[in-house]
């Protein structure tokens, strides 16, 4: 479903290969895992699901920068080796309407709202997050563990 609202922003490629040279460089904070289960291990890089077999590094990712109150980090996948950037930036990515979390923040990065996506579809919970003008821009995050899975901004 394609829109002119909204802007899906997948992990930069600079960051997917940053973690992948740390982890070559076996840095501590930087695990390579083997995917052993279809829906467990979400790439944020071509924000697909890794698939069992293949391998990913966990490593942690600061997807609120440093210095204001909801500034956080936390742990996502890349693939192991070089994959494709999401580039349907237009459209939802199809392996993550469900068990997802949006969270809005405003332009300093606070966060005002969040809306639990339950038997939702995406889209009309992220039109109503960017009818708030404050709404500067959107994490979707695991519903359960709560981790980072990719941003949206208003097109
Ligand atoms: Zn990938």
């Amino acid at each position: 479903m394609k829109n002119a609202t909204f802007r899906i922003v997948p992990l930069a490629t600079e960051v997917a290969e940053a973690a992948r040279a740390r982890a070559r460089e076996r840095a501590p904070d930087h695990a390579i895992l083997t995917v052993n289960q279809p829906e467990g291990f979400p790439c944020r890089h071509c924000l697909r699901w890794a698939q069992p077999g293949e391998r990913v590094i966990l490593f942690p990712h600061a997807s609120i920068p440093a210095g204001r109150p909801y500034a956080e980090s936390g742990p996502i996948f890349v693939h192991e080796t070089a994959c494709d950037r999401y580039d349907r930036t237009e459209e939802y990515p199809a392996d993550f309407r469900k068990h997802r979390v949006l969270r809005a923040y405003n332009a300093t990065s606070d966060m005002i709202d969040a809306v639990l996506l339950g038997e939702t579809e995406p889209e009309p919970v992220i039109a109503r997050l960017l009818d708030n003008p404050e709404t500067k821009f959107i994490q979707v995050r695991s519903a359960d563990r709560g981790c980072y899975t990719f941003g949206i901004e208003r097109a």
